[in-house]
C-alpha cells in the first residue's frame, strides 16, 4: 500500500521463483491500465520511466499522478527511472520521489563505467534509492537508446562490476532486444549466460530489458487499421517465464504497452469514423492495457497474490 523501492520485491521474487514486471508510463491512461491490472492480480508492480518520458510528461506530473494510483488502489509499486542517461536526470528522478533509479553507462569503457556507476550508487543510497545498471549491449531501438548489435554480458566481468559498484540490480544481455522487431529468424536467449552470472552471483537480482513478447494479435489489429508493422517479433512468453523462475526478478516491457495502446486507438477509429470524443478511444486503450498487464502478470510474471 504504499511506495517502496525494489528491495524487498526483489528478495521475494527471486526466493519465490517469480518476476516483477516493469511497465514504461507516459500519461494517465497508461498508469492507471497498469495499475489496475496489479490490484486486480494482487501484484507488486514497477512503473519506470524514461529519460523521453520525463521530458513528455514532466517528473512533477508523473510523481502526482503515480501518487494517486496508490491512494486509490492501494497496490505496492516502485517508481523507477529507466535508463538514466547521466548524473543529472538521476538527481532529477531522485528529488522528484524516484524509489529505484537505473544509470546507463554502457557508452563509456569498463573502467569508467565502473567509476560513475559507483558515483551514482553513492549518492542514491544516501537518499535511499536503489540502483540498476546494466552490462552488455541490447542491440535495438527505444527512445534515445539504441544499437546496431547484441554485446552479451560476460558473467565474470559482471562479478567484478557488481562488487565494485555496490549497484542493486543488473541488467544483462542474453539476447533480448529493445523495441518490436527482436528476432528476424528463430528466438533464441542466451540461458546458459544467465545461469552463469546466477552461480557466481547467488541471491543477487537479474534484470531483462527489450523483453516484450510482441503479441501478434495486436500487431495485426494495428495492420489491419491502417499500421505498418510487417515482421514485429518479440520473445516468445515461454522463455520469460523461464528466465522469471532464474535469477531474473525485473521484466521490462515497454513496447507491449505501446502495441496494446495503438492497437485499440487503431481499432475505434477504423471501426468507428464518427468518434471524435478522446474517452472512447483512450478508455479503450486502457482497458486493454490493463487486460495485457493481467495476461503478463499470469503468463509470463508468476507475480499474482505477491503483494507486499
Ligand atoms: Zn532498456
Amino acid at each position: 500500500m504504499a511506495l517502496v523501492t525494489t528491495k524487498e520485491m526483489f528478495k521475494k521474487a527471486y526466493e519465490g521463483n517469480y518476476a516483477i514486471g516493469a511497465f514504461n508510463i507516459n500519461n494517465m491512461e497508461i498508469i492507471q491500465g497498469v495499475v489496475n491490472g496489479a490490484k486486480k492480480k494482487k501484484s507488486p508492480v514497477i512503473l519506470q520511466v524514461s529519460s523521453g518520458a520525463l521530458k513528455y510528461a514532466g517528473p512533477k506530473y508523473l510523481k502526482a499522478m503515480v501518487d494517486a494510483a496508490i491512494d486509490v488502489t492501494g497496490v505496492d509499486l516502485a517508481l523507477h527511472l529507466d535508463h538514466g542517461p547521466d548524473f543529472a536526470t538521476v538527481k532529477l528522478a531522485i528529488a522528484s520521489g524516484f524509489t529505484s533509479v537505473m544509470y546507463d553507462g554502457s557508452q563509456y569503457e569498463y573502467e569508467e563505467n565502473v567509476a560513475k556507476t559507483k558515483e551514482v550508487v553513492d549518492y542514491a543510497h544516501s537518499h535511499g534509492v536503489v540502483v540498476e545498471a546494466e552490462l552488455g549491449v541490447l542491440a535495438g531501438v527505444e527512445d534515445d537508446v539504441h544499437s546496431e548489435k547484441h554485446v552479451y554480458t560476460d558473467p565474470t566481468q559482471a562479478v567484478d562490476f557488481v562488487t565494485r559498484t555496490g549497484i542493486d540490480s543488473l541488467a544483462i544481455a542474453i539476447g533480448t532486444s529493445h523495441g518490436a522487431f527482436k528476432f528476424t529468424g528463430e528466438p533464441k536467449l542466451r540461458f546458459d549466460i544467465l545461469e552463469e552470472v546466477q552461480k557466481k552471483l547467488p541471491g543477487f537480482p537479474i534484470v531483462l530489458h527489450g523483453a516484450s513478447s510482441v503479441d501478434p494479435k495486436s500487431v495485426a489489429t494495428c495492420n489491419k487499421f491502417g499500421g505498418d508493422l510487417g515482421g514485429a517479433q518479440g520473445i516468445p512468453n515461454e522463455m520469460l517465464r523461464k528466465a522469471s523462475s532464474l535469477a531474473v526478478c525485473k521484466i521490462n516491457m515497454d513496447t507491449d504497452i505501446r502495441l496494446a495502446m495503438t492497437a485499440s486507438i487503431r481499432e475505434v477509429f477504423g471501426e468507428q469514423p464518427k468518434v471524435f470524443d478522446p474517452r472512447k478511444y483512450l478508455g479503450a486503450a486502457r482497458d486493454n492495457i490493463q487486460a495485457l498487464v493481467e495476461a503478463k502478470i499470469d503468463d509470463v510474471l508468476g507475480s499474482a497474490n505477491k503483494q507486499l
